[in-house]
């Protein structure tokens, strides 16, 4: 049965750990969700060796502990970018970054002796969301973040969909798209995240420029198209009906696939620009299932921190069964 709000019931300081491709937060998290000390960095993503990996987060660990050592620690929980391989412990094959089968959670626990648990971010996300967030009490949910990349979590009457290893819900790899016919981060086309996600949104505005014989001025980043969207260029607004028509295509699959009574939005393109994206997606969105709630998230981007500290007190959160990975 869900509890929504206070629900970790554990002795001792609980790590939480969000390893994103560009940022990496560690904060200590109170049973109320109370966000303590914390540090923020860059994620060494161009490092290959795994066990400076391992380092790089043990340092940061070990700085929020400073100062509180005498406090046992619970555990610490990872959510990592995506795949995972949580029956193992194991951060796969990052698309952004160059590590591969890193095995964190047995480096951590042997240096920090604590249970260490690791999710997908998506799926801390959506938990964090049903501890703390829009997701308080609702049974059926949907967490989707549009940031450096697309991905998705999703708690289905109560329980979260895991999948095999921890990777279900990969949104971000809904086919949306055969005009274009854009490279994904996977090597695949036609994916949501190879147009609409902030590291591939330049490609789909160069592309589109092309394909509608407009002049391409080349923006570099998602931010420089968003910021002319805001100056009224009529071109990039033009690009951003086509946008939508991409974000309504992946969102419509969402709701058809999980059938959710409310999607939370989150990440940063999405969270700085939902004024320019969500009024025409709404629009785009399928009608053939009962359009759900969809709302911005509200927990300023610690979704997935938030997410973290909930499993340190264990796979067994309510939600569902997490088979032996506990
Ligand atoms: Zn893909």
């Amino acid at each position: 049965m869900l509890r929504a709000g206070k629900h970790r019931n554990i002795m001792g300081q609980a790590v939480a750990v969000d390893l994103g491709a560009t940022r990496t937060r560690v904060a200590i998290i109170g049973e109320e969700g109370q966000i303590g000390e914390r540090r923020e960095a860059r994620t060494p993503a161009k490092e290959s060796d795994p066990s400076r990996l391992a380092g790089f987060l043990s340092a940061l660990i070990s700085e929020v502990r400073a100062g509180h050592q005498e406090e046992s620690l619970s555990g610490i929980g990872l959510s990592v970018a995506g795949p995972v391989d949580i029956i193992r412990g194991v951060l796969v094959n990052p698309p952004n970054m160059a590590f591969r089968d890193v095995p964190l959670r047995e480096e951590l626990s042997r240096i920090f002796h604590c249970p260490v648990r690791m999710v997908n971010d998506c799926h801390a996300g959506v938990l964090g969301e049903m501890h703390y967030g829009k997701g308080q009490g609702k049974q059926d949910v949907v967490y989707v973040t549009i940031s450096t990349g697309i991905g998705g979590g999703v708690i289905s009457g109560g329980r979260l969909l895991l999948g095999r290893k921890g990777n279900a819900a990969e949104i971000g790899h809904f086919l949306v798209d055969n005009t274009y016919d854009l490279p994904c981060s996977c090597g695949h086309r036609g994916h949501w995240e190879g147009y609409a996600s902030g590291r591939f949104l330049p490609w789909f505005f160069a592309e589109w420029c092309r394909f509608h014989a407009k002049p391409h001025w080349g923006p570099d980043t998602a931010e420089e198209i968003f910021a002319s969207a805001r100056q009224g260029d009529d071109d990039v607004l033009r690009f951003f009906r086509e946008l939508s028509r991409i974000n309504a295509r992946g969102i419509s699959d969402v709701i058809v696939a999980y059938d959710p009574e409310i999607i939370i939005l989150d990440g940063a393109v999405m969270q700085s620009n939902a004024d320019l994206l969500l009024p025409d997606m709404r629009e785009f969105i399928d009608r053939f299932l009962p359009l759900p709630e969809i709302v911005l998230s509200e927990l300023g981007g610690d979704a997935p921190l938030l997410g973290a500290a909930v499993i340190t007190g264990g796979y067994e959160t309510g939600f569902g069964d997490f088979r032996s990975a506990g």
